[in-house]
């Protein structure tokens, strides 16, 4: 849940409000729209929820995108058979309605995923989950290595600290190119239709939404924080989803 205290440039909403017509709405999927579970592959993916995100893109004319770590392909196989506008690995790759890719080109170098694969063999329970521009290291199967993942994932952080920055998610740490983040997504998606010219609103849970919250709020629009606005519960989320299909 985000401190509100340590955000007070930003204007978080601490209810969801009603649905409106004229929004573009950009979604966090892992502890917003699903369940966490204890390994990115094993979450599910909730009866009705791709029907319910199908309703909401049409009463939006489209202005509908997702916003997550994951990859734009692991975003489409979870809400298979939709293919949504997207920013996948923290908007490292922005999918817009039109087919574009925008893409940034920094991308973690393939010796520091190298390095953390040794370190996840070598410790039980670890996982790493390399992306295109991103790797990220779970500790949540083996909380008591904590502090060795850390200190793994600082030590490669620090070979070029300009260009790349550590980030600590719920249980995991994860390695990005500075450039990379979700106020990306919502920049790039508001400068074209069916998102021009909308209330750009972000709904997150963690850390990595912050830049997602500060792109919409900058562009005139809505944060919303899982915890603060849905008490945390995922399924509050989509039960407020499903009303953008009687807007
Ligand atoms: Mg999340």
């Amino acid at each position: 849940m985000v401190d509100p205290n340590s955000m007070p440039h930003l204007h978080i909403a601490a209810f969801p409000p009603p649905p409106m017509r004229d929004w573009a709405l950009f979604l966090d999927l892992d502890g917003t729209l699903l369940d966490i579970a204890s390994t990115p592959d094993s979450v599910v993916v909730p009866d009705g929820l791709v029907k319910d995100l199908a309703a909401a893109q049409k009463a939006l004319d489209g202005a509908l995108a997702i916003v997550s770590g994951r990859s734009l392909a692991d975003i489409d196989r979870l809400l298979a058979p939709l293919h949504l506008p997207a920013g996948g690995e923290h908007a490292a790759i922005v999918r817009r309605p039109d087919g574009f890719y925008d893409e940034v080109e920094q991308k973690v170098p393939d010796d520091w995923k190298r390095s953390l694969n040794d370190l996840v063999e070598s410790h039980p329970g670890l996982l790493t989950e390399a992306k295109s521009h991103n790797v990220v290291a779970h500790y949540r199967n083996a909380p008591s290595k904590k502090a060795a993942v850390r200190q793994a994932v600082s030590a490669l952080v620090a070979n070029d600290p300009e260009n790349f920055e550590l980030l600590e998610a719920k249980m995991a740490f994860e390695i990005r190119p500075r450039l990379v983040t979700k106020g990306r997504a919502v920049h790039a998606l508001m400068n074209v239709a069916p998102f021009a010219g909308r209330v750009p609103v972000f709904v997150g849970d963690d850390r990595t939404d912050h830049d997602g919250f500060a792109a919409a709020i900058e562009l005139g629009g809505i944060a919303l924080d899982v915890g603060l606005a849905f008490g945390g519960r995922p399924r509050d989320v989509r039960a407020w989803l499903k009303r953008f299909a009687n807007l």
